[in-house]
């Protein structure tokens, strides 16, 4: 249950991306990747390094793993997951990724990031299929049924979230009733349905060394 807790824009400074971890606030002028577009540190303005192979690799690992909040020993075993299984492997990665209940919660819009939405299952917010959930990495399947818990209808916070939501969101792979507070994830998303900018190749060609 080990997450990260430091200053989160300092990640995607040092990504050279907007990873979008804060909810509203990465979508105003407040988003310190727009004033400082630089690397954090010391040498983060001046540094101009050439990143190896490697180094490219590694900083595709740590990308996908901050956008989606997860740490190293969990990402190595959705790697060994996505490795065993039929397919892409790169592409059963983001597929394993994309799946966890934190980020299905997201991706619905009953939270503005995916921490927050980690948050709120955490806090026993969300009932999968009519029970309780509060297992942020809990794999979706085919045909659930996310919804906000009877108990919580009624938080302001829950309200404020809803709000947020203008109309459909354009995932395929996912609906959204408003009036029931609640989200099916019919399948399991492709790869082209994610819209995650990333070279999840990179994180395959570093792992097959
Ligand atoms: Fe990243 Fe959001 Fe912070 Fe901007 S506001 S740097 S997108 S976390």
């Amino acid at each position: 249950m080990a997450r990260y807790t430091g200053p989160v824009c300092k990640l995607c400074r040092r990504e050279g991306a907007k990873l979008f971890l804060k909810g509203e606030r990465c979508n105003t002028t407040k988003c310190s990747f727009e004033t400082k577009s630089y690397a954090p540190g010391q040498h983060g303005q001046t540094s101009r390094r050439r990143l190896s192979n490697y180094g490219l690799q590694l900083r595709e690992k740590q990308k996908i793993k901050r956008i989606y909040g997860v740490l190293e020993n969990q990402f190595r075993r959705y790697f060994a997951k996505a490795a065993r299984e039929k397919g892409v492997t790169g592409s059963n990665l983001m597929k394993i990724l994309e799946s966890r209940l934190d980020n299905v919660v997201y991706r619905i819009g009953f939270a503005s990031s995916r921490n927050m939405a980690r948050q709120m299952v955490l806090h026993r917010h969300f009932q999968v299929n009519g029970r309780i959930v509060d297992i942020p990495s809990y794999q979706c399947k085919s045909g659930d049924v996310i919804q906000v818990r009877d108990a919580s209808k009624k938080l302001t916070f829950i309200h404020e979230s809803m709000k947020r939501i203008h109309g459909d969101h354009d995932l395929p792979w996912l609906i959204l009733d408003k009036a029931k507070m609640q989200g099916i994830f019919i399948q399991v998303p492709e790869r082209d349905q994610m819209g995650v900018d990333v070279n999840e190749q990179l994180v395959v060609e570093l792992f097959s060394k």
